[in-house]
């Protein structure tokens, strides 16, 4: 399929694997067995084998594809610091200790990660840009106001409100109604981070096992046997660190995610010039819809790498680049004729809580569903995940405290994604 803005030589692959391509790791003989087998490769699994390697376990991860293949290395790259629902819904689900502890590990996990980057020195260009917040409808600048009026004496938070007459100085588009900045908010290139991991993990003597799917997890009396499509590893403990990608071999973790593509596109290089105008700051980007746009200029600030939900049922990439393109061009008109030079997706996993989940169920680990916001969910939780394994104390969190919901008649299988989609877009035009 071609299209008159795809450049002629784009590409499917995520943007970030041109200067980060995943790791080329040998095959070598899967072990009979492990202290911990670790089922995915992303930022979960790997910060999770890196702990506990460290802690003189033997570690085995496997992964069905690449390393990081999955949202690890597709990401935005955008580092937040927040859990989706507000402080009024937690406080009225959990009461106002637990509501108050979960906001704050939210920010917790922003530090996490730009500390963990910093000390390990993962090159992978990390940078305190600030976040800009663009309200797209004239109410919901207010709003975000008293969103972050409510919670400031709450978490550390820093913020400033920009209204639309001083907006060009933050961003080069009119199409919001103001905004607010976070100053503290981060970057990086998120393959480069995904490769930083997988790295640190080897050095650990961690194995990584890639191209070699989990078929099967058989619980006994002394540990569990992974089978994977290239034998079987008995196992003391076993992580499951698959979020969007679920699947049946953990049927209650799948009956408890919902996995929802994520689609990204990057344009060919711009101007300079323009880009400076279109981009005073290097700050991430993202909107106040439910169904939300995000997007950055790429580290070397020559490209717009653009993201969001653009169909109400998965789509191809091929399909899900020129429709991103023309949000984009909403925004940035001068982008008109920009090409696209790649164009690709990922399934990030939702919960029926809108909040991240750790623990143990049927006596498997797991940490999952961040929502769309795992750079630093995901790290974070894979670190305490890993404490939770060795048994000390750093593995707590305020999360253990809450139970990992699903609904009846739920097996995996998003059958009611394009409704909500479609009520979620309807809302961001039309709602309150
Ligand atoms: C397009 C896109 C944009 C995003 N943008 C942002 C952003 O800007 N900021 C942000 O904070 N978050 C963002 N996210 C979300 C973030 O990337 C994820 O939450 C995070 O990477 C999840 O990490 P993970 O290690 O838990 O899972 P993943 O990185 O998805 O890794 C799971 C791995 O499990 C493997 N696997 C699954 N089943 C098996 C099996 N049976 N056997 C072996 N291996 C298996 C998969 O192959 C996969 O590699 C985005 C996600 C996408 C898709």
């Amino acid at each position: 399929m071609s299209h008159p803005l795809f450049a002629d030589d784009m590409k499917l692959t995520p943007y970030w694997w041109d200067d980060a391509p995943r790791p080329d790791l040998p095959h070598r003989p899967v072990p009979d067995k492990a202290d911990v087998a670790i089922v995915g490769s992303g930022y979960t699994g790997l910060t999770a084998a890196i702990v506990l390697a460290r802690a003189g376990r033997s570690v085995v991860v496997f992964d069905a594809e690449d390393a990081a293949w999955g949202c690890s290395a597709r990401n935005g790259g955008q580092i937040g610091s927040g859990v989706k629902p507000g402080v009024d819904e937690l406080t009225s689900r959990y009461g106002r200790a637990t509501a108050h502890a979960m906001m704050n590990e939210g920010y917790a996990s922003l530090d996490y990660v730009k500390r963990f980057i910093t000390d390990e020195g993962i090159d992978c260009d990390l940078r305190t840009c600030g976040r800009f917040i663009g309200a797209h409808r004239p109410s919901r600048y207010e709003q975000l106001a008293a969103d972050f009026e409510k919670v400031k004496n709450i978490v550390p938070l820093q913020w400033h409100m920009v209204p639309k007459s001083e907006m060009a100085k933050e961003i080069g588009t009119d199409a919001y109604h103001g905004g607010a900045v976070l100053p503290h908010h981060a970057s990086l290139q998120p393959a480069k981070y995904a490769n930083g991991l997988v790295e640190l993990a080897l050095k650990a003597g961690v194995e990584i096992h890639v191209r070699t799917p989990v078929i099967g997890l058989d619980r006994g009396s002394g540990g569990t046997v992974v089978v994977s499509s290239r034998g079987r590893t008995l196992a003391h403990d076993v992580i499951v660190a698959t979020n969007g990608y679920t699947k049946g071999i953990t049927p209650a973790l799948q009956r408890r995610v919902i996995p929802i593509g994520s689609y990204m596109m990057a344009t060919e290089p711009i101007p300079e010039d323009v880009m400076r105008r279109l981009y005073p700051h290097e700050h991430v980007t993202s909107d106040t819809r439910k169904v939300v746009y995000y997007y950055r200029p790429s580290p070397d600030h020559r490209r717009i790498v653009f993201g969001g939900r653009v169909a109400l049922k998965e789509t191809d990439p091929k399909v899900s680049g020129p429709r991103l393109h023309a949000v984009m061009t909403g925004l940035f008109p001068e982008l008109a004729q920009t090409k696209i030079s790649h164009t690709w997706m990922g399934l990030v996993a939702y919960t029926f809580d809108h909040l991240p989940h750790i623990g143990k169920r049927d006596g498997l680990w797991y940490a999952m569903g961040y929502c769309g916001s795992g750079v630093a969910w995901a790290s974070y939780m894979g670190h305490k995940i890993g404490h939770k394994v060795l048994g000390d104390s750093e593995g707590g969190t305020s999360f253990d405290a809450i139970d990992f919901p699903t609904r009846p008649l739920y097996s995996g299988d998003p059958w009611f994604l394009s409704f909500a989609v479609a009520y979620y877009q309807a809302m961001d035009r039309w709602g309150p």
